[in-house]
């Protein structure tokens, strides 16, 4: 089994890239936002109060939360329901990255995130991944590019995706959570010892895939 862990904030072209380094290496891929954004609809459904740390650790035991894979794409499943095309919203991404703060939210995904890797050989992306959840992989790779490249690929992401998309808006919310996610005590996202980085703000994504494959073949 070989793992490569991606980690990055919001928008850097984590799972664009990491799709296709798994498809073309013949691993899985695995999106572990996906279980972060589950959990967190879960809470927004429940009316969880996720300024209250209390009430998100008493809720999170609650979900059953799935990774399936149908026709080759990562499905999220949350009590039997594939939530997939439901935790792309902006309230949903807040919520995340809220509910992600909590350990007791985090030690049940990561837990999840490290038996699917012992069975099979994945491209897993995240915030922790190379610090945590896989800290003994070969390949650890750091994207990032500038907030602003950030918020303009989410925003024609969204567009694309025939989503309402307001670029200021996009770029405030990005912030926001980078400000979250890289200050929280629990697992804050940061370059992992042994990572490389790769700014990819003048890059194009099969330039990026391109460039972690070679990392991969050199092992
Ligand atoms: O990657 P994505 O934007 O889908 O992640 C949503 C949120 O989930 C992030 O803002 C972060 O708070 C949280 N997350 C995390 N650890 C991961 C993956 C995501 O804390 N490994």
């Amino acid at each position: 089994m070989i793992s490569v862990a991606i980690d990055g904030p919001a928008g850097a072209g984590k799972s664009t890239v990491a799709k296709e380094v798994a498809r073309k290496k013949g691993f899985i891929y695995v999106d572990t936002g996906a279980m972060y954004r589950a959990m967190a609809l879960y809470m927004l459904r429940e009316g969880v109060d996720l300024d209250k740390p209390d009430a998100i650790v008493e809720a999170c035991v609650r979900p059953k939360i799935d990774i399936r894979y149908e026709g080759g794409e990562q499905c999220v499943y949350l009590n039997g329901e594939n939530v997939t095309g439901l935790i792309r919203t902006g309230e949903v991404s807040r919520a995340a990255s809220k509910s992600s703060a909590v350990r007791q939210v985090r030690e049940r995904l990561v837990a999840m995130q490290q038996e699917i890797a012992r069975e099979n050989s994945v491209v897993m992306d995240g915030r922790d991944i190379g610090t945590k959840v896989l800290p003994d992989a070969p390949v650890k790779i750091y994207l990032t590019a500038s907030a602003e490249v950030r918020a303009k690929r989410r925003y024609e992401e969204n567009l694309a995706k025939g989503m309402e998309a307001d670029l200021k808006q996009i770029e405030e919310e990005i912030r926001l959570r980078d400000e979250q996610d890289m200050t929280r005590k629990e697992s804050p996202l940061t370059k992992a010892e042994g990572a490389v980085e790769i700014d990819t703000d003048q890059m194009t994504a099969k330039e990026v895939s391109e460039e972690i494959i070679r990392l991969i073949d050199a092992q």
